[in-house]
């Protein structure tokens, strides 16, 4: 009994497995037309100053609109188009279009200094091409080097082996912002990450979680994120707060001097004209 019943469930595990598989390969197939279609859009996340609240940058975060699928999340395919290579491209076009808008805002709202932050995939950080495509991006667009922020997973910076520290040093020389994304998920080497030419932490959703509820865990939390933030600005580095929910959220993490916030509590990722939208709203004194 035991026997069949084991390797019924081996059937059927196979089988979801066989394809899940069969998924990700045609998922995978159709990267590249999906990106030359242009099937992949860009959704901005606003970044505010927990002291006021006034917009400070926005996060470029990339989807896919399948025609069948409907709209897939980074989740669903970045990791694939890091297997094949498509990153290479498809991480560029993201580049470029955020650049692009960046500039726009620029020109549109000149008073504000919005910093355009960008997620760069392992792949693409080890890429030795990098350093080059992101000087053409920028010479393309116009947009300013010391407006554009670029993230790199904490994970990615301490997985390979000194590679990508070396293209970091030469990309803060172009004079971008670089920061450590989901910080605290990874082996967080801080005698490490301090040789890096990092300008700031964005603490990883799991802490910013903790603090929701107020009980005695949540209390560990800010413990943690008190001995990170002020870890943090002793290195010279700022912190953002990834995934805030709450407006009690918000007022520890502005109790614990945590400098910006993202997260559904100041917006959900949106297309770029709904980034302008709420630029318009906030420009000081814009007569007409
Ligand atoms: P991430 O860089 O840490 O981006 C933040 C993620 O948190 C986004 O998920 C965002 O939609 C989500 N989020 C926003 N507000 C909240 C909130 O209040 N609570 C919680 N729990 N989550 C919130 P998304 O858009 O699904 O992106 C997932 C990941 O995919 C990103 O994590 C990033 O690592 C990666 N990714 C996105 N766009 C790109 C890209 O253009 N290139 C590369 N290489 N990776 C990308
Ligand atoms: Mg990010
Ligand atoms: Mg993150
Ligand atoms: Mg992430």
């Amino acid at each position: 009994w035991a026997k069949a019943d084991g390797r019924g469930r081996w059937a059927v595990y196979d089988a979801e497995r066989g394809a899940r598989d069969n998924a990700r390969a045609g998922l995978a197939a159709v990267l590249p037309a999906a990106l030359e279609r242009g099937e992949f859009t860009v959704d901005y996340q606003p970044i505010v100053a927990l002291t006021d609240g006034s917009l400070r940058a926005v996060e470029a975060l990339v989807r896919w609109r399948h025609p069948e699928l409907g709209l897939l999340g980074p989740d669903q395919f970045i990791g694939l188009a890091e297997e094949t290579g498509l990153i290479i491209r498809l991480g560029r076009w993201v580049l470029h279009q955020a650049c692009a808008y960046g500039s726009r805002w620029r020109r549109e709202f000149p008073d504000t200094r919005l910093v355009v932050s960008v997620n760069l995939a392992v792949r693409q950080a080890n890429d030795p091409g990098v350093v080059d495509m992101v000087a053409e991006v920028l010479r393309d667009t116009g947009f300013p080097a010391e407006l554009l922020q670029l993230e790199i997973t904490e994970s990615a910076v301490m997985a390979t082996g000194g590679e990508p520290v070396r293209s970091l040093r030469r990309l803060a020389a172009l004079g971008v912002r670089l920061a450590i994304d989901d910080f605290g998920t990874g082996y967080s080497n801080l005698a490490y990450l301090r040789r890096l030419p990092i300008h700031s932490l964005k603490l990883a959703a799991p802490f910013v979680e903790g603090i929701r509820s107020g009980d005695a865990l949540a209390l560990v939390d800010e413990r943690i994120v008190d001995a990170l933030v002020r870890l943090a600005h002793a290195l010279g580095l700022s912190v953002t707060a990834e995934a805030v929910e709450t407006a009690r959220q918000a007022d520890r993490l502005r109790a614990l001097n945590c400098d910006t916030g993202q997260g559904l509590f100041y917006g959900a990722p949106v297309a770029a004209e709904g980034i302008t939208a709420r630029l318009r709203e906030t420009a000081p004194g814009r007569a007409g």
